[in-house]
């Protein structure tokens, strides 16, 4: 794992965040969308415990952790502060442990998940979970394949608002479009709402091909 980013400065974090949002804007622009319809989640998985007050301070409100006992421990530490989503990889044995915590899951992507949500989905209102779907077919990542997803969705015990990728790492953004308007499709044929797609590598395309959260990391702590 990469070492912890500790140190950060909330001014400098600030104008990262306003600089991403002057891209989401403009990309939501280009593509004739509503820039308010695109949320900007922070990853921190490689922030540390003590540095989420600067984030705070810098304006950030939505999170997302990678693994649960972080999630856990984060979120303990600072009630009330931050909107908490899961975006990582999901043991089913830790559904139980992060679901009072999060809003939404973002990686929902196997049948022992599916079980694990059924005993110990937080009943609160605004609870879902967005299904991971592995777009660009690579044998390495999790998700679902896009010709399961139908029984997936249907099996899924809790509200489903949405679909979430990773596509490939890749040398320009452009590349993953048609990854990007592939979710799209497969969100709208099963009249889901949202789409969640696009790191700090690929966000600007991912909007204009429909992203409603973009899950942003390095470039908001660079
Ligand atoms: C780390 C992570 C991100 C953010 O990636 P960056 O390249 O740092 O922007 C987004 N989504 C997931 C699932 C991640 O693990």
């Amino acid at each position: 794992m990469a070492e912890l980013i500790t140190g950060l400065d909330a001014g400098q974090v600030r104008e990262r965040v306003v600089e991403a949002r002057e891209r989401i804007e403009a990309a939501a622009q280009r593509a004739g969308r509503d820039p308010a319809d695109v949320e900007l989640l922070a990853a921190v998985k490689y922030v540390a415990l003590d540095e989420l007050g600067t984030l705070a301070d810098a304006g950030l409100t939505l999170l997302g952790e990678n693994r649960a006992q972080e999630l856990v421990a984060k979120a303990e530490a600072y009630p009330g502060a931050f909107t908490w989503d899961f975006i990582g990889h999901l043991q089913s044995r830790k559904v139980k442990d992060i679901a009072p915590y999060v809003r939404y899951i973002h990686s929902v992507a196997s049948d022992s998940v599916l079980a694990q949500l059924e005993r110990h989905a937080p009943q609160r209102e605004d609870f879902g979970v967005l299904v991971e779907v592995n777009v660009a077919g690579e044998a390495s990542k999790s998700g679902i394949a896009p010709a399961e997803l139908a029984s997936f969705v249907a099996r899924c015990p809790v509200p489903v608002v949405g679909l979430m990728t990773m596509p490939p790492a890749v040398a320009a953004p452009e590349e993953n479009r048609p990854h990007f308007a592939t979710l799209r499709e497969l969100a709208t044929a099963h009249g889901l709402h949202h789409l969640s797609m696009g790191t700090s590598q690929d966000y600007e395309v991912a909007v204009e091909e429909g992203a409603t959260i973009v899950r942003l990391g390095s470039t908001l702590y660079r």
